[in-house]
């Protein structure tokens, strides 16, 4: 495994896998892995001859004021369960490699960058879109592996490639959990002992939903609310939002029908955490 920190190095892997007729994998991520971003790897790995995983903690998709400065960061822990792995290479720039002092390149998909978690984070989509961007424009892999605990990430990076006719074939893969169903993320780290037993309320209220829904119950705003009261019944936790949506598009669901994404945003503590899951009726 070898570690590439500049984009003239990943370059020159990228035209000689290309040269070779290689199927090229992509994972992106901020690092600091975790079993979810294990099993991207572990997916890419299977499907794809040569694998890049990107560690990159982007600071264009932090706002005033979050934590791009605290964000949890390990590489050495990093490439090791990377090399365990089999990964092929890591590409970890420097934030100045990636981002001139006078960078202005922005690549946004409108409207659905604004909704959910974009109307408290008003310029982070956006900062992903870029940097995804960024990455599939430098290593040009034939398919990219996210996670469906970011959920509309994955909705708004599909969107990109359809709206913008990118190549790469866009994987989306499911949570991973830990044993009390909390969806694993870097940020888990920053949680008290008392903070992470109150955040497993989350994947509570979405539990919670998915019973409501198998007991018959069709009108979104009753469902949300019954989410809304338990989250809320958790004195650690600041909900942010429920959202009852169309997992293709995020349209609003009023009346649960087919299939719908169930997703929250809450703080615990002074963590913002995000959760979903899929109802399928179908
Ligand atoms: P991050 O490093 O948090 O930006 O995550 C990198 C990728 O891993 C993203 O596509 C995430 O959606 C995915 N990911 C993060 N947490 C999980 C999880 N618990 N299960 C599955 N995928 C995840």
């Amino acid at each position: 495994m070898k570690i590439i920190n500049t984009i003239a190095e990943i370059r020159n892997v990228v035209t000689r896998v290309k040269k070779d007729g290689k199927t090229l994998g992509l994972v992106p991520t901020m690092g600091y892995f975790h079993e979810g971003h294990l099993s991207l790897i572990r997916e890419a790995r299977r499907d794809c001859d040569v694998l890049v995983v990107s560690i990159f903690v982007n600071p264009t998709q932090f706002g005033v004021g979050e934590d791009y400065k605290t964000y949890p960061r390990d590489l050495s822990r990093d490439r090791r369960l990377a090399e365990k792995e089999y990964v092929d290479y890591i590409f970890v720039p420097e934030v100045s490699e990636m981002y001139a002092p006078d960078y202005a390149g922005f690549v946004e998909v409108e409207g659905l960058s604004r909704i959910m978690c974009g109307k408290n984070r008003p310029d982070h989509f956006r900062g992903v879109t870029t940097v995804v961007m960024k990455l599939f424009n430098l290593i040009q892999p034939d398919a990219a592996y996210f996670g469906q605990k970011d959920a509309q990430q994955a909705v708004i990076i599909r969107k990109m490639v359809s709206d913008l006719n990118m190549n790469p074939e866009i994987r989306v893969l499911p949570i991973v959990r830990e044993e009390d169903g909390l969806a694993m993320s870097s940020r888990n780290k920053y949680l008290s002992t008392e903070e992470r037993k109150s955040a497993a309320v989350l994947y509570k209220a979405l539990l919670k939903a998915q019973d409501e829904i198998a007991g018959g119950e069709r009108d979104a705003a009753k469902v949300s609310k019954k989410m809304t009261e338990m989250i809320q019944s958790e004195k650690l936790a600041r909900l942010d939002y429920v959202a009852i949506v169309d997992p293709e598009n995020l349209n609003t669901k009023p009346t649960i029908d087919r299939i719908v994404l169930i997703a929250i945003a809450a703080r615990i503590g002074k963590t913002r955490l995000i959760d979903n899951i899929t109802v399928n009726l179908r």
